[in-house]
């Protein structure tokens, strides 16, 4: 499948989207399709945007930056969905509008030090680690409130909402139980005085049960671009 194929994928996973929203009651606005661009070329990103897609999710920094220098002509949101470590914040910081994974205070401080004035703040989502699953980041539910209220302080970054990589399920209930305890986490920094208004939460295969918990971003890859080309 090669990005000749990117528009019908396109309108069909909007279309499943509008579907889940409906059947929540939600307005389809109130939902972002985030492509999760990593390992996809350049030439594959710009058909997506040719297909309506504004907002792409860049996993490794260099690739993300190479791709960004390329399609430097069109008007795309750039979130940073990977692994950030304390010594590539400056890049993050200049180049990216969002970074979803943040789960310790050190680099959110990083990130807010760096960014530059002259830019809009840095919009930030907290990873939580649902299940404690130790193969990934994320922070526990219960060192949440705490990092919360550190990161709505920093001056240069502006902290919009929560994001998980939940364990793998392929029951739609179980699946809906895991978006459902990020939904809560949100619900209860908002009632603690928190004004979060993002959920970045569902892949490719559990994003309808994700926007029926409450998503504001999916990000979505395979079910959009096909199989990842082989990583380098
Ligand atoms: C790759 C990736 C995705 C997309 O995964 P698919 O299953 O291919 O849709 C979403 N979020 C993150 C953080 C990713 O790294």
């Amino acid at each position: 499948m090669g990005p000749q194929n990117l528009p019908e994928h396109v309108q069909s996973i909007r279309d499943r989207i509008a579907a889940a929203a409906a059947a929540a009651g939600r307005s389809v606005e109130s939902i972002t399709l985030l492509a999760a661009s990593k390992d996809q070329s350049a030439e594959s990103v710009r058909a997506a945007a040719a297909a309506g897609v504004r907002d792409f999710g860049e996993s490794y920094l260099q690739e993300g930056l190479d791709k960004m220098a390329s399609l430097g002509d069109l008007p795309l949101v750039w979130h940073f969905i990977g692994r950030l470590q304390a010594n590539k914040t400056r890049p993050v910081a200049a180049a990216f509008d969002w970074v979803h994974g943040i789960d310790r205070l050190r680099i959110a401080e990083r990130l807010s030090q760096q960014r530059s004035a002259h830019s809009p703040p840095l919009n930030l989502c907290l990873q939580v680690n649902l299940a404690g699953e130790p193969t990934k980041g994320g922070l526990s539910m219960s060192e949440l409130p705490a990092l919360a209220q550190a990161v709505a302080k920093l001056p240069r970054v502006r902290l919009r909402g929560l994001m998980c990589l939940p364990p793998d399920e392929t029951e739609p209930t179980r699946q809906r139980y895991w978006f459902a305890a990020l939904r809560r986490q949100l619900e209860s920094l908002n009632a603690a005085g928190g004004c979060l208004d993002t959920l970045s939460m569902g892949m490719s295969g559990d994003f309808e049960a994700a926007v029926l918990e409450g998503a504001t971003i999916v990000r979505i890859g395979t079910a959009l671009f096909g199989p990842r080309p082989q990583a380098k």
